[in-house]
């Protein structure tokens, strides 16, 4: 499956809390991910087309279609699984959203929302927009829409955004973005103004926290890392077995040889 990395970027590690942005697809159903790990950060599941069933270890199985929403906190630690269920095409984002000092070490938990605010060719994920507000539950100032064909709205001035053009080239405040890309836009702003087929808008208060991302796991030092990547690997209680899934954990990949470091936001 064709999968697009737009986040995070060399130079743009985080937009808001989020912090992980791929984008994959139209392509033949072929998801399969066995049981893995997660800790510090919120998996956001978002689907255009097809249809994924998550299964993870606090107890969830939950299908989730296009335009609803599966909402996973990691927490102090999860693990999960996800396959494609259906045939024909599977399009979807999955994003990542950093949890923040105070809340990275809370019990895990999931959420699912089948009917978000959506009204205009707008529909909210998470956060505010356009005067609609998704009941889903984050742990920052953060916004994520869907935008079908043409929206002008205003927006947060302290927050700051980016598009990703999710279904054909979009034009967003001026600038020309081409079908899967991500324009980030800064902050400062307070109108936003699309012209795509489809695109999904991401913004959220600049996180002030240095983050240390290595495979699944969202951190702020190496060390924590290692402990996290060793209690996976030894079965901890921490990553609990993965309800209705008896396939094997994905093995963790060997740490690099370097030391890990906290890197800036940009
Ligand atoms: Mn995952």
């Amino acid at each position: 499956m064709t999968v697009r990395r737009t986040l995070p970027h060399k130079q743009i590690r985080t937009v808001g809390a989020w912090c992980f942005v791929d984008h994959y697809g139209p392509d033949a159903q072929s998801m399969v991910v066995p049981p893995h790990p997660h800790i510090g950060l919120q998996t956001v599941s978002w689907l255009l087309e097809g249809e994924v069933e998550h299964r993870d270890s606090v107890g969830s199985v939950q299908t989730v279609l296009p335009g609803e929403l599966n909402i996973m906190t990691a927490g102090h630690g999860i693990t999960h699984s996800e396959y494609s269920v259906s045939r024909g095409l599977l399009h979807g984002i999955q994003l990542w959203v950093a949890l923040t000092d105070a809340h990275r070490d809370r019990p895990p938990s999931f959420a699912h929302y089948a009917d978000l605010p959506q009204s205009g060719g707008v529909q909210v994920l998470v956060g505010e927009f356009a005067g609609l507000t998704s009941p889903a539950e984050v742990f920052s100032p953060l916004v994520g829409a869907q935008v079908t064909g043409r929206c002008d709205v205003a927006i947060e001035p302290d927050f700051e955004y980016a598009v990703l053009a999710v279904a054909g080239s979009a034009t967003v405040n001026g600038y020309s973005v081409p079908h899967g890309g991500l324009q980030y836009l800064g902050w400062g702003m307070d109108r936003l103004v699309i012209d795509g087929d489809q695109t999904l808008v991401l913004g959220g208060e600049p996180l002030q926290e240095h983050l240390v991302m290595w495979w699944n796991f969202v951190a702020r030092s190496h060390e924590e890392i290692v402990q996290a990547r060793y209690e996976y690997e030894a079965g901890a209680a921490r990553f609990g077995p993965v309800t209705a899934d008896p396939r094997p954990f994905l093995p963790a990949p060997p740490m690099p040889t370097v030391t890990l470091k906290p890197r800036p936001n940009r």
